[in-house]
């Protein structure tokens, strides 16, 4: 295990890092978390990241160091890393306490943060354009775990990408209990028919991913209508493309769902000038950002 990782602030290599079996996030999934990367060394949009994880811990009623001192800790870890770019992921559970589900009981806030250097999704990918299953198992309801609550509580995606992988595809693509198109195992779904670019409104049950909320803005300058609507299968499979979306992944082209082939089975030219947009609108953010990012409170 390469990497540094902070826990409560306290730097150490990750080979070494230790948290206690009785935090509850190790018992019980009961902890939130971010996923973060960095341009330029600047932690991308980590303001966004950092709202969510704030509307995350409320949801669950897990209480958060104050966002200053997170910020304080990303950048110490980061100092310290030195990464040309930087993989960051922040957890934050409710602590340890004694074997009891109940979240009275817990002793308060744990944040592990984790530092690595960035390892971006494989060229070919891009290139190529990606196969993507629709298994069985369904997305939760947002009256169960609502999606939208960025939880250690992956399972439901952990078996949705584990059947997706066995059956020979490269990611999941999840539909809600209505049959609804809803998010990938760790994206968000967008499909291009015409100049209209949609993707699934937040009451679906979803993430609201911080990479979407960008794509959505920049779709015009793309020359693409952007949409929220409610997405059939059926929509995707007859779309000229399909795209996820990620912090890690940016714009991903889809170019098989199960066994429909989408547009002409090759990343279509919508994705190319959105990657190209986006890639470029990343690195301006990250130059005009990261003064701010690095200056000392
Ligand atoms: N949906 C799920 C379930 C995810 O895990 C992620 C990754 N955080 C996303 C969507 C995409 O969100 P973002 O663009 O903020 O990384």
């Amino acid at each position: 295990m390469t990497g540094l990782v902070s826990i409560d602030g306290e730097l150490t290599p990750a080979a070494e890092a230790r948290v206690p079996v009785f935090d509850r996030g190790f018992l019980y999934g009961d902890s939130v978390y971010e996923v973060v990367r960095t341009y330029l060394g600047v932690p991308f949009h980590l303001e966004r990241h950092l709202d969510r994880l704030e509307r995350s811990g409320a949801a669950l009623e897990l209480r958060l160091p104050p966002r200053a001192t997170l910020v304080a800790w990303i950048k110490a870890a980061l100092r310290q890393a030195a990464n040309p770019e930087s993989y960051l992921r922040l957890v934050v559970t409710r602590g340890s306490g004694p074997i009891s589900l109940d979240p009275t009981t817990a002793e308060g806030p744990r944040t592990v943060l984790l530092v690595r250097p960035l390892a971006p999704y494989p060229a070919w990918m891009y290139a190529r354009g990606i196969a993507v299953a629709i298994p069985a198992i369904r997305r939760n309801a947002r009256a169960a775990l609502d999606p939208a609550v960025k939880s250690g509580n992956y399972l439901n995606n952990v078996l949705a990408l584990g059947q997706a992988r066995r059956a020979g595809f490269d990611d999941a693509l999840l539909l809600d209990v209505h049959g609804r198109v809803a998010e990938g195992s760790s994206s968000n779904v967008f499909c291009v028919r015409g100049r209209e670019l949609s993707t699934p409104p937040l009451e679906t049950g979803l993430l609201q991913g911080v990479t979407r909320a960008l794509v959505l803005a920049l779709a015009p300058e793309a020359g693409l209508e952007p949409r929220e609507r409610e997405l059939r299968v059926e929509d995707l499979a007859a779309a000229d493309e399909v795209w996820l979306t990620s912090t890690l992944r940016e714009v991903l082209p889809v170019v098989r769902l199960d066994e429909a082939t989408i547009g002409g089975g090759q990343p279509g030219p919508c994705f190319q000038a959105m990657a190209a947009l986006f890639g470029e609108r990343a690195l301006a953010w990250a130059r005009a950002a990261g003064p701010d990012f690095w200056r000392e409170p």
